[in-house]
Parts: C-alpha cells; structure tokens; sequence
C-alpha cells in the first residue's frame, strides 16, 4: 500500500524582543539557513516560511519578524493577533534586552489566549565571553511563566532548529 500523502497545516509564528537581538537572523537562518553579518533592519515586519515535519504532519510556519525599534512598538498587536506561536528573544550578551523580552512576554500573556505557544529564546550563544544572562536566570523566569526556552546562535544555527521543532511539538493540534 502506497503511504498517504503528510498533511500541512498552517500555523503563524510571530517574532518580539529589542532591537538587534538578532531576531531576522534567526529567521534567516531558520528559513534559510544562512547568516549574513549585516543584515538589513527590518521596517515595520518581514513575512517568511519555513516547514517542519512532525511525525506525519508538515508544520508550515508563517513567520513574521517585527521590528525591534520603540517607534513600531504600538503595530505589534497587528503581527501577534492570531498567531499561534511566538518567539520573544533578547540577547544573552545584553541585560536590558531580557529586561525587554520579560515585558513582551508580560503583554502576550495578557492579551493572546493562553494555549499559545510562548518561547522564551536567548540568542548569541556564540558569544558566550560576553555572557550577562545567565542560562539559570532565564530558564527558571520561563519555568515560572509556563515558557518554553531555548539558548541560539543564529550565527552558527546551534539550537535553531530544535527552537522551531519544539515549538512545533508544543502547537496546539489542529484537525
Ligand atoms: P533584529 O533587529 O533583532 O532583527 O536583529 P538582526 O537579526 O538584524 O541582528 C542584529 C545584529 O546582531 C546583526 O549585526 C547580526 O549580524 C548580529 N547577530 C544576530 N544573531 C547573532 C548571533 O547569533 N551571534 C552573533 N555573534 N551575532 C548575531
């Protein structure tokens, strides 16, 4: 017998946090799998996406990056409206972005229902050196605020795909 053919379903992830966290690099590298040291500023939001498959299911992500500058702060709820994920990143090397991505995390829960996936994602990993917050730190905030969290580099692409198959594993299923 011939196997049936996956099914896809369609889900829309969302991406929050600072500027230059590196949340079109993630994207990029995800998407892509490439990382280009200059990567271009996003203005407003960049829409892409990337599948993953999940047993006999393909998980489509329709993903859109937000950008991270104060001025396009108040357009967020137009991206994260309707998402079913989203990936709220700060930089490990840069305190006042966990302070950041803590009060994007603090509007999600407010407004989106709570069977949406939240991850929690520390990106740069590569620059472990200049590390100001600690894995410890940001793993025990996620466990309090039921998150899933995730350590990245999306300059060497460690952890990026476990990032987006864990998200996926996490989505609510659709029939
Ligand atoms: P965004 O504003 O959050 O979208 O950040 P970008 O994706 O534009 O990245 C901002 C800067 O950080 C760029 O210069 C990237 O090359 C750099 N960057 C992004 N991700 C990483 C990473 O994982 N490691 C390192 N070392 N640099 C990164």
């Amino acid at each position: 017998a011939s196997s049936p053919l996956p099914k896809t379903v369609h889900y829309k992830l969302v991406l929050l946090g600072d500027a230059s966290v590196g949340k079109s690099c993630l994207v990029v590298r995800f998407a892509k799998d490439e990382f280009y040291e200059y990567q271009e500023p996003t203005i407003g939001a960049a829409f892409m996406t990337q599948s993953v498959t999940l047993g006999d299911e393909i998980v489509k992500f329709e993903i859109w990056d937000t950008a991270g500058q104060e001025r396009y702060r108040s357009l967020a709820p137009m991206y994260y409206r309707g998402a079913a994920a989203a990936v709220v990143v700060y930089d490990i090397t840069n305190k006042e972005s966990f302070d950041g991505a803590k009060s994007w995390i603090n509007e999600l829960k407010a407004v989106l229902p709570s069977d949406v996936v939240i991850a929690l994602t520390g990106n740069k990993i590569d620059l472990e050196a200049s590390r100001c917050v600690s894995t410890e730190l940001a793993e025990g905030y996620a466990e309090d605020n039921a998150l899933l969290f995730k350590e990245t580099s999306a300059k060497t692409g460690e952890g990026v795909r476990e990032l987006f198959d864990e998200i996926a594993r996490k989505l609510p299923k659709k029939s």
